[in-house]
């Protein structure tokens, strides 16, 4: 008997409603109204691209991205944009279950062929994080570590101190200022990792938009020796 399904009851993430017992994580209906990307994914940022013959998105063939390759579960539209958003919010951290299992159930064959050492989330700014109580990527990780039985360390990337808000800067501008705006702590790479970091890493986030953020990650982490940079989000779309 699922013992923590009777004191704490699931709640689907799409409509917010308890699932009933022993049903699982999700709504049946309401799993359909989630629109999963399928094949043909672009082969960059996983995308759904249109005819068979085409392996990059029109953003992938314009752009030239630090990291390797990535997938996303759903588009970030209607239901699907609405249910991430009160992850963020609402406190809604609980969705987070289902959608770490629905990522990995649906990229089993693509996640091992990366071979991936050391799963890191997105890290969220000091204030941001005492502010909101939790970071929803490393939850979103930590589920992930969990089934995949593979290390994840929330420490070794860091935001730099904030300076001026994103949102007052231009497109290039805040390109330039993303590009700076992570770090690795060096106090951890020396004593976790002996100054070697881990070679291949796979980095989680919630929503992919530009790339712009995972790039940045991407960068900075192959500046210090990692060699590829793959990605996870639960959507992927303009938000
Ligand atoms: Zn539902
Ligand atoms: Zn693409």
């Amino acid at each position: 008997m699922d013992l923590l399904g009777v004191i704490f009851p699931v709640k689907c993430p799409v409509c917010d409603e308890i699932v009933g017992f022993n049903k699982g994580l999700i709504c049946r209906e309401c799993k359909n109204k989630l629109e999963y990307i399928k094949e043909p994914r672009c082969k960059k940022c996983g995308k759904k691209v249109y005819g068979d013959m085409e392996e990059y998105c029109m953003d992938c063939i314009k752009t030239v991205h630090y990291f390797d390759m990535g997938v996303s579960l759903i588009n970030h539209k209607g239901v699907g944009s609405q249910s991430v958003y009160r992850i963020k919010y609402f406190n809604k951290r609980e969705y987070i279950r289902f959608y770490a299992r629905e990522l990995v159930r649906n990229n089993i064959k693509l996640i091992w062929s990366w071979k991936i050492d050391l799963i890191i989330p997105v890290p969220l700014s000091f204030e941001k994080k005492i502010k909101r109580g939790f970071n929803q990527a490393g939850l979103l990780a930590d589920e992930i570590s969990k089934i995949l039985n593979i290390q994840m360390d929330e420490y070794l990337l860091e935001r730099s101190r904030n300076t001026r808000p994103l949102k007052e800067m231009g497109r290039k501008e805040r390109k330039k200022a993303l590009e700076k705006a992570f770090k690795i702590n060096k106090f951890i790479k020396k004593f976790r990792y002996k100054n070697k970091l881990p070679k291949r890493v796979l980095i989680v986030d919630d929503i992919y938009t530009t790339g712009n953020t995972i790039d940045a990650c991407a960068k900075v982490l192959k500046e210090h020796g990692v060699k590829k940079v793959f990605f996870m989000t639960i959507s992927n779309g303009k938000a």
